[in-house]
């Protein structure tokens, strides 16, 4: 058996940003990651720009590891920085090149000394009296065994926490149903210029908090309309309202999120497979209408699909404390606060073709819990990222990457934490806890 201080499930925001914190704060790491790169949906389901590192009075929220790797994805020429939303959904958004990334974060886990193991899929858990004692993991080479003093889960869809045994909600309480599921794919040879001069002339099509004022002088790095466009010709069998794309880092390349899969459940290999094909199937057809209908796409070509199907929503595992809404809306203060966020409530309609919007009240943050990262049923285990203890609501703004990824770097430090003074996560000082992470400027204060 292989023995480390802590295993991280996961290489995506919330587990690359948990190893490297884990690492670097003394702890012994193994990083296990089911494909052969890491990024998570970053890269393996192209979700980007990320937003948003600030609140929508232009404050950063986010900072620490996530900043430090936008700042080293700028000087090697992979993003251009945090950078205005001209859809005025968020204050920023911070587009980067996968690519540039995948070799980036090779170079951050290996520097911190972290353990890497690609193709390596978590496939059990062994847990004896509310503890794991140790994981399975299947690889090219068949099944091994590796044990740790604390295990994060950084899976997405909480496949450890659930393989372990603790209680988790599936999507929303009333019905299981989770947001839909999208295959974001890349589109090149767009002229931006066009789609913006369309944009100023007929501000009306476009959504409504879009800065129309300032987009001459702004570069184009988000749409969110063609509302009329979409009524025309928009292929009925997709459930949407709209198109939806983001600028890449490169002349002409946008990133379309417009496919939208809904009623199929993430952590269903049937269900899986059938909205990979139905997601290609979508984007065939957008590829054909952007040529066909929208402004400025008429040399578009398309670029490449994702490798997998982008799952926004699965489990939400239970935690010492679940985070809701009115948490969220009032900006509550909580003596254990680990990470802000500024970012709105976004649901994608798990049944339609709906996108409901809502921001958080004055346009501050609110803070998150670290009881949201304890497991209610297993003393060793930090939930991370997507899977953390929040309700349907709450999570459709805790989701984000910028949100993971100062989850991760909590969760990450807790577990050294746990491991150096040899306690379990819920009996660490909160106070070390959040004076570790202030000093490494990952909570910036309001
Ligand atoms: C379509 C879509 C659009 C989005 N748009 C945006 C956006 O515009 N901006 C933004 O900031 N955020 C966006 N998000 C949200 C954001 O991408 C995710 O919420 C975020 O990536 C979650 O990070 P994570 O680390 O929790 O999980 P993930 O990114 O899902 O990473 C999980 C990692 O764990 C690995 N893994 C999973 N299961 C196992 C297993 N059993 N064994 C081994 N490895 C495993 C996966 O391969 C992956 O690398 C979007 C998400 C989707 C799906």
């Amino acid at each position: 058996m292989n023995t480390h201080q802590v295993i991280v499930c996961g290489g995506g925001p919330s587990g690359i940003t948990a190893a490297l914190a884990a690492a670097r704060n003394g702890a012994h790491t193994l990083l296990i990651e089911q494909f052969g790169f890491a990024g998570g949906a970053s890269t393996n389901a192209l979700v980007y720009p990320w937003m948003s590192f600030h609140d929508l009075r232009g404050n950063q929220v986010v900072a620490g590891i996530a900043q430090e790797i936008v700042s080293a994805l700028q000087e090697r020429g992979g993003s251009p920085g945090h950078v205005r939303d001209t859809i005025g959904f968020v204050r920023t958004i911070t587009p980067f090149d996968p690519e540039i990334y995948k070799c980036l974060l090779d170079e951050m886990l290996s520097d911190a000394g972290i353990e890497v193991l690609y193709h390596s899929r978590l496939a059990g858990v062994e847990v004896e009296t509310g503890r794991i004692q140790a994981v399975r993991v299947l690889s090219p080479s068949g099944i091994s065994e590796f044990s740790a003093d604390i295990y994060i889960d950084a899976t997405g869809d909480g496949d450890l926490a659930a393989m372990a045994g603790n209680p988790f909600v599936m999507g929303r309480k009333i019905d299981g149903l989770t947001q839909p599921m999208t295959m974001n794919f890349v589109l090149g040879g767009v002229d931006l210029e066009e789609v913006k001069a369309y944009i100023i002339a007929h501000p009306q099509e476009f959504h409504s908090d879009t800065p129309f004022n300032e987009l001459d002088r702004l570069p184009l790095t988000g749409v969110s309309g063609f509302f009329k466009h979409w009524a025309a010709h928009g292929p009925k069998s997709i459930p949407r309202d709209r198109v939806l794309f983001f600028a890449g880092i490169y002349p002409g390349e946008v990133s379309v999120n417009t496919t939208r899969i809904i009623r199929r459940n993430g952590t269903v290999a049937a269900d899986l497979s059938a909205a990979e094909t139905e997601g290609r199937r979508q984007v065939a057809l957008l590829s054909e209408f952007f040529k066909n209908h929208i402004p400025g796409f008429k040399n578009a070509f398309l670029s490449r699909t994702a490798a997998k199907i982008g799952v926004r929503e699965t489990r939400h595992i239970s935690g010492k404390y679940e985070l809701n809404t009115e948490d969220l809306m009032s900006s509550r203060s909580f003596p254990d606060r680990i990470a802000h966020s500024g970012y709105p409530l976004d649901i994608h309609d798990p049944t339609g073709n709906a996108l409901a919007h809502q921001e958080i009240q004055n346009g501050l943050a609110y803070e998150i819990p670290y009881r949201c990262l304890l497991a209610s049923d297993i003393s060793n285990l930090l939930l991370n990222g997507r899977c953390i203890s929040v309700t349907h609501t709450a999570f459709s703004s805790t989701r984000v990457t910028p949100n993971c990824m100062a989850i991760g770097q909590a969760a990450g430090t807790a577990a050294a934490l746990s491991v150096l003074n040899r306690k379990n996560p819920d009996e660490i000082e909160i106070r070390k806890l959040q004076e570790r992470l202030i000093r490494q400027k990952a909570v910036l204060k309001k």
